[in-house]
């Protein structure tokens, strides 16, 4: 296949088809984040997706799973999504699902018949990096979006039937401000009703712009420990109405968490407990990665 730079998926999407369609994120300013900075956003001309497409149907005798690639690539018009999404039914037969990354200000642009359409033209879910429900985190991040914001285009995006699989960081706000990062992110879980919810944690490339004020004591990263309480208090004010998917087993994670919120949440605050009390139990840095 053709790609443009690092490409970069959700850890769901380990074996889906990568398909690229834009070229880098539309915004490109997050302070933590280094995935496209190397790239200067564009959108993909629309011959070489169709090419692409076509050449992995020669290469690929089953795609179950396409993954469109890279950072905001809802950020396209319906009329372009559209053709993609139709030249992939027509190549790809077999393809369940075409999943997609989206910012929340790409899902508030579509009128909710947009959205509608595009699940049935194959969208079958969105991956938003909402990263904390504390807004003043958000703005320390430089995240260009409110809490609130975020919360609209999750429900909007399920409410058209789009499961959303929303991600946040453990251990962005620091010492300083974990709890509130903790505290307001169990909020909005509650509140947004996501179809899956994911954590990862903080991991940094030392070209991130936050690395700054790490190296001036501004910010000060949390342990491993401290990142298991951060996760407890998030879990203990995490109630959703709608049944989500909760993980919190990405290979940046220092335990494995996997159940159903608000179902388990009592068995992962047991598991994570049990581990606040062995940390030996805790992933080795040597071994967490991105
Ligand atoms: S975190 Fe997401 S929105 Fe922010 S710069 Fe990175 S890819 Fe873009």
């Amino acid at each position: 296949m053709r790609y443009i730079g690092d490409i970069y998926r959700p850890p769901s999407e380990a074996y889906s088809l990568l398909i690229q369609v834009t070229i880098g994120c539309s915004h490109n300013k997050c302070t933590f984040c280094t995935m496209f900075k190397e790239k200067q956003f564009r959108v993909r001309d629309l011959r070489d997706v169709i090419v692409d497409l076509e050449m992995a149907r020669r290469a690929y005798n089953r795609a179950d799973k396409i993954f469109l690639c890279d950072g905001d690539a809802l950020c396209l018009s319906n009329k372009k999504l559209l053709i993609i999404l139709d030249k992939i039914s027509e190549l790809f037969p077999e393809c369940k699902r075409v999943g997609v990354y989206g910012s929340a200000k790409d899902v508030l642009r579509k009128t909710p018949e947009e959205l509608e359409e595009l699940k049935e033209h194959g969208i079958g879910i969105i991956y938003l990096g909402a990263e904390s429900g504390s807004q003043r985190v958000l703005e320390a991040i430089k995240k260009n979006v409110t809490v609130q914001e975020q919360i609209d285009a999750v429900r909007k995006g399920e409410a058209a039937g789009i499961p959303m699989s929303v991600t946040f960081i453990s251990g962005l706000a620091g010492k300083a401000g974990w709890q509130e990062h903790a505290r307001e992110t169990g909020k909005m879980i509650s509140q947004m009703n996501a179809s899956y919810v994911s954590l990862l944690t903080l991991m940094l490339d030392s070209r991130a712009e936050i690395m700054e004020e790490i190296n001036s004591g501004a910010l000060e990263l949390l342990s491993g420990e401290e990142v298991l309480a951060e996760t407890y208090l998030l879990l203990e004010n995490s109630n959703p109405e709608k049944s989500c998917v909760f993980r919190s087993n990405h290979a940046s994670n220092y335990i494995s968490l996997r159940g159903n919120l608000p179902e388990d949440r009592d068995r992962m605050l047991a598991e994570l407990k049990l581990a606040m009390e062995n940390t030996g139990m805790l992933k080795d840095e040597r071994f967490r990665m991105l």
